[in-house]
């Protein structure tokens, strides 16, 4: 459910004409709906109410420091994957206390950081990191709270790219191994264990390979708990799926619904890492029509926003639906490949697709870019990165604004011989 609908025949989000607001700001131009990123906040937390969850939004999914305001000023926390997300949480005001720090390779100056903004714990992925925390914190003169990822061997079912708890995947540790550490770490001097992690991957459209991953943890934590080490944070990560085309992944109810009873008998606290879920469908991207062309394979139609502004097609052959801003009466349908000024035959938004026949000069909207857009937008082609727009019922700001050319040099510098 989201907050972009058409209103007298032009596309809005919530009250803000989006014609009017590609014509002030400009395109590409990404849009959110404040509403819309409120309403999936409310709706996760609540389906795991009297659970004692802790609801740390996943910052890499849309780094945007008013939407991570946003989630912070709900209660939310913020799972990081980097020092550079550990200043944007902490500048947008979410709580040292409710950031989880996630991933394979944490540098120690990205360590001490986090140490010394007093997180609530690193996630960490093997015996070389657990070691290299333990020293950092020990020359801080501080513990460093812990969990360890653990890698389930649990088949997500989703594009490969975005399965991480299989047991060729370079996250986690495997659960022998997980137990081992948990052993060496008990007796680390620097160290406070408290709790596991796991993360599965990312648009998982059901609930069994939660569940089994969930099983799977249970079975560790018992044989933990029976060697005398009591965790109490349960993290499970992220990766609940979104309606892009014609998926139907579980409602954070049923998601919640489906690990409630399991979670409930280990007594732990839960953290949870939501990004996609948040956020996806809370976004979009308005790209204007530059050309049409026809060749004898193919309808192009050439638009203003590319792979480097919204990623998602070209590395994860993803779909998102694509309407018109401006509804016209009569306008016919045509097949056709959506595609950017990018020199790369990946660079398209969509491939053979069955839309309104949109002609030069007119509004498009790329729906579902809220998560995983504008944050792997690059400069390639020297494009400068499109801005961004906060919408709030019929209020919009430029919460980013557009990049410059001039930005695009800016550190760049002739060695002294060419000078
Ligand atoms: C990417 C990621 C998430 C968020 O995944 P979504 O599929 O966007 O919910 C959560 N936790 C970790 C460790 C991640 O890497």
């Amino acid at each position: 459910m989201h907050h972009f609908a058409y209103r007298d025949g032009v596309l809005h989000a919530e009250e803000v004409n989006l014609a009017e607001l590609a014509g002030k700001v400009g395109t590409p131009t990404y849009v959110y709906s404040q509403a819309t990123l409120t309403r999936h906040f409310q709706v996760f937390a609540q389906a795991f109410a009297g659970l004692e969850a802790l609801v740390c939004f996943s910052v890499k999914a849309n780094s945007n420091r008013a939407v991570l305001a946003l989630m912070a000023s709900l209660g939310g926390g913020a799972d990081i994957v980097s020092g550079g997300e550990l200043s944007r949480a902490l500048a947008a005001g979410v709580p040292p206390d409710k950031i989880v720090y996630s991933g394979v390779g944490k540098a120690m100056t990205e360590m001490e950081a986090a140490l010394t903004a007093g997180i609530l714990m690193f996630n960490i992925e093997s015996a070389q990191e657990l070691a290299l925390l333990n020293e950092t914190a020990g020359r801080l003169g501080v513990r460093a709270p812990v969990s360890l990822r653990v890698n389930p061997d649990v088949d997500a079912r989703t594009h490969p790219k975005i399965t991480t708890g299989l047991a060729k995947n370079k996250f986690g540790l495997d659960m022998q191994r997980a137990f081992d550490q948990y052993q060496q770490a008990a007796g680390l001097a620097h160290v406070e264990l408290k709790g596991v992690s796991c993360h599965i991957g990312s648009q998982i459209t059901q609930v069994e390979p939660f569940a089994d991953a969930v099983g799977r943890l249970e079975v560790l934590i018992q044989r933990l708990r029976d060697a005398g080490i009591d965790l109490s944070l349960l993290d499970l990560g992220g990766g609940l799926g979104i309606t892009y085309r014609n998926e139907e992944p579980p409602t954070p109810g049923q998601y919640a619904a489906a690990l409630r009873e399991q979670v409930a008998r280990l007594g732990m606290r839960l953290v949870l890492e939501p990004g996609r879920v948040l956020v996806g469908n809370a976004g979009i991207l308005l790209a204007r029509v530059l050309f049409t062309k026809d060749t004898p394979a193919k309808h192009f139609i050439v638009v203003d926003a590319a792979m480097n502004d919204l990623v998602r097609p070209a590395f994860y052959d993803s779909y998102h639906h694509i309407l018109p801003v401006i509804q016209a009466n009569g306008r016919g349908e045509v097949k056709a490949d959506v595609v950017g000024p990018i020199c790369e035959t990946g660079d398209f938004l969509a491939r053979d697709r069955e839309m309104a026949d949109l002609q030069r000069g007119e509004l498009m909207a790329v729906m579902s870019a809220g998560a995983y857009g504008f944050v792997m937008a690059s400069n390639y082609n020297s494009r400068p990165r499109p801005a961004e727009v906060m919408v709030h019922g019929d209020r919009w700001s430029v919460v980013r604004r557009r990049e410059t050319v001039a930005e695009l040099m800016r550190g760049e510098s002739l060695p002294d011989w060419m000078a």
